[in-house]
């Protein structure tokens, strides 16, 4: 009797203590991660604590009166043969691992198998199962089991808002630090897995939207013996704040000062989002910030429209990737990810790039630039201009006088980068009507209001992650020769403007027709003259 009854449960108990399970028995290795790394058990207990009820809410989504023991059963036995790899091949699990062991074949399998992993998938894959076999659950009426059901869910969330938004500024900062611990937690790793390869395949089907079909050049440029270079540098969590040109007490775009004269840089430019992942497609595309989603990155972009145009389109990546942006240009990898390079390696490879250049260009440099928290490798020690600099990624072991100084230190070295790539234009100015525009993608918090690093949702973040830099450099000569106003740019300098700018205006800038141009957003509008 007391038996049968230890086998009957209601659904919500069966969730509770499946999911209590699977944290205990499954998920050693990452809590084990969680405490090396925060050096505190209250941290552990209260991740702990947190994950189970995010577990139970999601248990309660998926767990139906026929769902229930084939999913139970399923994640289990998955989980005992993971956990072998893990454990077995310190190996963390992501899509990419995922793909990977997809794709080998029977005789690599038949190679990884031994009686360890026999041992894991019997104790912690079959018993377990067969005990969820086993056991009665009893199930309301639907419409019970659905109230009860959402009694949970509201519960659940309540419980773990609870717990972390009082300690938000901890979580926060340990997650954006530690991203890639979630590989270790089970079965949240290889569900994300498999839904991101689900998810790239439908990308892969989805038909790209074609643009500009209609793009053509209508030269506003007097002298014709020139041809145009431009380049577009995209800057990485720079953040206007901290460029002197904008205001700020330190110098930190002195190496910059000499081409000062020929520079216009804009005080008051709105970001598209707060992460590399955002903005950067958002930068090269023709929807707003409002309007932009994900799904833009299928359709094409300003450096699409203007190879139709007639311009060679060139892309230098020296970040994470260009995020689609180059996929149909010709795209130069400064590094080939295998390590990170500083910026003036990529200043070099440009200047190998444009010696035979002889037609119209748009040139694109992907910064690494300011990119965390590892500020102090983002620069030559040499370049350590301001001191003590924080040298650990650990930002709140840092004081606050050493954060802003190592973060001025790569502020500083983008300048000096800058100077140089301008150097390069300078030098091919017989050949080419040369102009720079540098822009960030997104800001940084460095401490304030307790805010690190960038990536907070675009309604809350404060101004020090969405206010970037903007300018162009361009000399008189070739403000002439281009006819461009700059008297009449001049005057914009202080207005609003935004990553929304970008699209119509690099088109107005490469004198660029077509039905996608809005002059409304090309900041050039009414500072080139049209003869
Ligand atoms: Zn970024």
């Amino acid at each position: 009797m007391r038996l049968k009854n230890l086998r009957e449960m209601s659904l919500t108990t069966f969730t509770i203590l499946y999911s209590l399970f699977i944290l205990a028995f499954y998920n050693f290795l990452f809590f084990s991660k969680v405490f090396n790394i925060s050096q505190s058990l209250l941290f552990t207990i209260g991740t702990f604590v947190s994950v189970l009820f995010l577990l139970i809410f999601s248990c309660n989504l998926f767990f139906w009166k026929y769902t229930v023991k084939p999913l139970a059963i399923l994640l289990i036995l998955i989980n005992s043969g993971v956990l072998y790899f893990m454990a077995t091949y310190k190996v963390v699990v992501d899509a990419v691992m995922l793909r990977n062991t997809l794709e080998t074949d029977i005789a690599e399998v038949a190679d990884l198998l031994s009686f360890k992993l026999f041992i894991y998938i019997f104790f912690l894959g079959l018993l377990p199962s067969f005990i969820i076999y086993k056991t009665k659950i009893i199930f309301h009426k639907p419409l019970k089991s659905i109230l009860y059901k959402l009694r949970n869910l509201l519960i659940s969330l309540l419980l773990i808002i609870a717990i972390v938004l009082p300690n938000y500024k901890n979580v926060s900062q340990f997650v954006r630090n530690n991203q890639s611990i979630k590989y270790s937690l089970i079965p949240v790793n290889y569900a994300a897995g498999v839904f991101a390869i689900i998810k790239a395949n439908i990308k892969k089907n989805r038909k790209l939207a074609i643009i500009g079909e209609d793009a053509r050049i209508a030269p506003y440029w007097q002298n014709t013996d020139k041809k145009n270079l431009f380049v577009f540098v995209v800057g990485e969590t720079a953040r206007a704040k901290n460029f002197s040109f904008g205001g700020y007490d330190r110098n930190t775009n002195e190496p910059l000062e000499k081409y000062s004269s020929d520079i216009l840089y804009f005080s008051d430019v709105d970001a598209c989002g707060t992460s590399t992942a955002v903005s950067v497609p958002c930068m090269f595309s023709k929807y707003e910030r409002k309007k932009f989603k994900n799904s833009v990155e299928f359709s094409e972009n300003f450096l699409d429209v203007m190879s139709k145009a007639g311009y060679k389109a060139i892309w230098l990546e020296n970040n994470s990737g260009c995020k689609g942006n180059c996929r149909r240009i010709e795209t130069i990898e400064v590094c080939n990810h295998t390590a990170s390079c500083p910026d003036e390696k990529m200043v070099e490879m440009f200047s190998d790039r444009i010696k035979d250049l002889d037609t119209d260009a748009f040139v694109v440099l992907h910064q690494l630039g300011s990119h965390g928290p590892t500020y102090y490798k983002r620069y030559p020690e040499n370049f350590e201009k301001y001191k003590p600099a924080c040298r650990t990624e650990l930002l709140n072991e840092c004081s606050r006088e050493e954060v802003v100084n190592v973060y001025d230190n790569t502020i500083y070295y983008t300048s000096h980068t800058l100077a140089q790539t301008i150097e390069e234009l300078e030098k091919v100015s017989d050949k080419f009507n040369t102009v720079l525009i540098y822009v960030s993608d997104h800001g940084e918090s460095l401490g304030e209001k307790g805010l690190y690093l960038h990536g907070a949702p675009y309604m809350i973040a404060p101004e020090e992650q969405t206010k970037v830099p903007l300018f162009i450099w361009m000399s008189d000569e070739t403000s002439n020769n281009l006819n461009i106003d700059k008297n009449c740019l001049k005057e914009k300098l202080n207005k609003p403007h935004s990553h929304d700018n970008l699209f119509h205006t690099m088109l107005g800038l490469t004198g660029i027709e077509t039905k996608e141009r809005l002059n409304s957003l090309n900041i050039f509008e009414g500072c080139i003259k049209h003869d």
